[in-house]
């Protein structure tokens, strides 16, 4: 098959690899018919994300086709439409048994793309497919299943969740990347008082609009006077961190008020300075997390049911074997307007529709 191979940072080829095969009696052989490329691969690329081997396949968000199952898989069969989440999960360690799967000890957790193959590729090998894959409904696209295998549950997990939004909070994004929008979407839901989105590029804040953001403001001018200004001097209620660099954790830690909430969300591969001589009267909560998928079903039945905003996220769709200048695309955000890029879908049911 052909798939898109890290070969260390800066370095990565779609190319011809060997096919995945059952290695486990729980596992599934999954075909990818969408596959999107995620901020934490440009990470990845970038060389933060160090235990990422060479000749590892990247991606961990894609919905497929099962074509084959372990002896052990007793929720999918070959031929059922699934969900593949960024989440593998045992179903039995410890904090799998506490719906904490990101944590997984029993050879689950962030694996795929990241310590085994991952999802842009052909075929992809699912361990644990009985808690790693969900069998999805009918009315739900590919093109918005896809979006509930990472940034989705991610921004409202690790953000809304985390960060404990509540009804007639003042919610600040800061970083309107897809998972800063699906968090600015998911945080809607809530019924805060206002969220305020904070981007560098422009395109993404007007993003952030469409998704539901009351305010927004440039990060080089000022967002936490606005913040400051919209709260009475007092500051965010939440403020989500959905860039994964120092300035921004920072500036996070600095428009939340007193008794405030900052959840992390962004993936950082430089220390961050944390100003504890500044917070530490300040009675605030911070949290960080890698996301546990838990919240999967729910968001997939509230998609089914038509209650989830994910149109307009997904910008550019490709065929899979345009991997490479999909990832260009997308790296360069600023420039072509990419949000989500989606790869595969209508390709594969024309060659499925002429077989
Ligand atoms: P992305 O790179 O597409 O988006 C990041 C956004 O931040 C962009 O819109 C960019 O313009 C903006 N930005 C960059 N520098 C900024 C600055 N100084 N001030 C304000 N905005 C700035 O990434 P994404 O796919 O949206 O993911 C966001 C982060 O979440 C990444 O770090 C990703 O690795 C991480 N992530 C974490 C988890 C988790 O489980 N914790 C899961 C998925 C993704
Ligand atoms: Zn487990």
């Amino acid at each position: 098959m052909r798939a898109y191979v890290f070969h260390g940072p800066g370095e990565a080829a779609w190319e011809e690899t060997a096919d995945p095969v059952l290695s486990d009696s729980t596992d599934a052989i999954v075909r990818v018919d969408a596959v999107t490329v995620c901020g934490t691969d440009l990470h990845i690329l970038k060389g933060d994300v160090p235990e990422v081997r060479p000749g590892t396949v990247l991606g961990h968000e894609a919905v497929g086709e099962v074509v084959e199952t372990g002896r052990d898989v007793r929720s999918v069969r070959p031929g059922d439409r699934v969900l593949i989440s960024c989440i593998s999960a045992c179903g039995r360690c410890r904090y799998c048994r506490e719906a904490m799967y990101g944590q997984c000890r029993g050879g689950g957790g962030w694996v795929l793309g990241h310590l085994i193959d991952g999802t842009q590729a052909e075929y992809v090998r699912v361990p644990h497919a009985d808690f790693s894959v969900h069998p999805l409904p009918a009315n739900v696209t590919d093109q918005d299943a896809v979006l509930l295998a990472d940034i989705f549950p991610t921004g409202y997990e690790v953000g809304e969740l985390n960060g404990r939004v509540r009804p007639g909070d003042t919610v600040v994004v800061v970083g309107a990347g897809p998972v800063g929008l699906a968090a600015i979407a998911t945080a809607r839901l809530l019924a805060p008082e206002r969220i305020v989105a904070v981007d560098v590029a422009t395109a993404r804040l007007d993003a952030a609009r469409k998704a539901g953001a009351d305010a927004v403001a440039a990060a080089q001018e000022s967002p936490e006077q606005l913040v400051a200004d919209l709260t009475e001097g007092l500051g965010a209620d939440v403020a989500i961190e959905a860039v994964g660099a120092p300035e921004t954790f920072e500036m996070c830690t600095r428009m939340m008020r007193p008794g405030g909430r900052v959840a992390n969300v962004g993936v950082h591969g430089k220390p961050v300075t944390l100003h504890l001589e500044d917070l530490w009267i300040k009675n605030v909560t911070i949290t960080t997390g890698l996301v546990d998928t838990h919240s999967t079903p729910t968001l997939l039945r509230m998609a089914a049911a038509g209650r989830l905003p994910a149109a307009g996220l997904v910008t550019h769709t490709f065929p899979l074997d345009r991997m490479q200048e999909a990832y260009d695309v997308f790296a360069r955000a600023a420039d072509t307007g990419a949000r989500k890029v989606v790869l595969g879908g209508p390709r594969r049911e024309v060659v499925e529709a002429t077989a």
